[in-house]
Parts: structure tokens; C-alpha cells; sequence
């Protein structure tokens, strides 16, 4: 199948209410320009620089989204466009981007990521560590970003009953933020592996590389 075929299976297949992050990190432009003439608008990328590159070539009217782990020094470099950073998981970090949000006049849009997985090598907060922070009076001071949900990336495993549990405890984790937090509006989980399972459990975000753009070969 095509991108573009298979983005059109996405488009039928997905509740209205779902967002599709189509994750294009170690693609070229000519794959990421395939689904962009099929009408996708919304990208993730997982490495600043690779992204900053992309978002130079490509049409402005994209949605550029940082899936992956965010090193402070290069926040810099997606702060005049990212869209959404998905994966904040430090107060620390949420200063750097508050700071260069400023300085480029704009407000940033973030996720907290959620540990939820069993794997110690998965990033992300606990839920104390997060409420906590929510809570916290140094957060109301950064006026350049915005905290608008949670994201969060269930064990890589075949048992989908652990999976399922997974994508709930975030579930309930993002509906009682949510209380307290009217801006809260996202919940990003789900993948090209785990995707129907995280929509079942409350998902209105997914992140789906692969099953889009095919096997990504690292070299
Ligand atoms: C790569 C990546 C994805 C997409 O993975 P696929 O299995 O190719 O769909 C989703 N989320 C994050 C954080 C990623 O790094």
C-alpha cells in the first residue's frame, strides 16, 4: 500500500474526534510531501534538528509536533513553530521552553508525559511528581506555555489485557486533571501498534508512524 492509501484507511477508520499525528521521523520530504497531497497537516518528528529541517522545506501551513525527548539546549530551534511538545516531563524543561516561547512572542503548547509503562527505559513522570507540578505556583508564573494533556506510551507487548490497563490508568489520570483544569483537552496515546486499543481506552491523539510510512530503517 501507498502513504496515501494508507492514510485514507486512517481517515475511515478513526472516530472524528481523533487526531492523527502521522510520525515521519527518519523520512524524506518526498514521503512527508506524499501525505501532505493527501490532505495530512499534522506531523511528529522525534529529533529538533531533523524537524527544523523538514519545517524549512515544507509548506508553512503544517502542524509540527516533537514526539520525543526534549533536551533543553536545543529547544531553541523549534521555539518560532512547534505546534504541540508531547513528551515534557520536567519542570526544568518547561522553563527553557516558557523562555524561548517569549522571545519568540508566542505561547507553546505542551503534554506531560506519563509513565505508564513497565519498561525502565520509558520516559515520563508519576502522577504525584505531575499533580504536583499542575499544582505548583511556579507554573502559574510561566505565561508562555500551556499545559494542555498528558501523553503516554504503554509497554511494547503482545498482551493486550496489560496494554489496555496501561492506556486506563492514563485515562484516569488525564479525567482528574481534567477537573481541576479546564484547558485540558489532550490525551496522546497510541501507536501504529497499540492504536485501536488506546482509542478504545479514551485516546484522542495518536501517533502512528509505521503503518503510515512504512518500516523505518535506522542506520
Ligand atoms: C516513533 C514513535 C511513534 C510512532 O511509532 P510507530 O510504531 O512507527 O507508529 C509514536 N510515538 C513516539 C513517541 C515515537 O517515538
Amino acid at each position: 500500500m501507498t502513504i496515501s492509501e494508507n492514510l485514507e484507511k486512517f481517515k475511515t477508520e478513526l472516530p472524528a474526534d481523533v487526531t492523527l499525528v502521522a510520525v515521519s521521523k527518519t523520512k524524506p520530504v518526498s514521503d512527508l510531501m506524499e501525505a501532505y497531497n493527501s490532505g495530512q497537516r499534522v506531523f511528529g518528528e522525534n529529533k529538533i534538528q531533523e524537524m527544523e529541517t523538514k519545517w524549512r522545506e515544507m509548506p508553512k501551513d503544517i502542524e509540527w509536533h516533537m514526539i520525543g525527548h526534549v533536551q533543553r539546549n536545543k529547544v531553541k530551534y523549534m521555539a518560532p513553530f512547534v505546534r504541540l511538545i508531547h513528551a515534557v516531563d520536567s519542570f526544568k524543561l518547561l522553563k527553557e521552553i516558557n523562555k524561548e516561547a517569549k522571545k519568540n512572542e508566542r505561547t507553546i503548547n505542551c503534554l506531560l508525559q506519563i509513565k505508564i509503562a513497565e519498561e525502565e527505559s520509558k520516559f515520563g513522570m508519576d502522577e504525584a511528581d505531575a499533580a504536583t507540578l499542575l499544582a505548583s505556583e511556579e507554573i502559574k508564573k510561566l505565561q508562555n506555555i500551556k499545559i494542555v494533556g498528558l501523553m503516554g506510551m504503554a509497554t511494547f507487548t503482545d498482551d493486550d489485557e496489560q496494554v489496555s490497563e496501561e492506556f486506563q490508568k492514563l485515562k484516569k489520570i488525564f479525567d482528574e486533571f481534567k477537573v481541576h483544569d479546564s484547558g485540558f483537552k489532550i490525551l496522546s496515546m497510541g501507536m501504529s501498534g497499540d492504536y485501536k486499543l488506546a482509542i478504545e481506552n479514551g485516546s484522542n491523539m495518536v501517533r502512528v508512524g509505521s503503518a503510515i510510512f512504512g518500516d523505518r530503517n535506522y542506520m
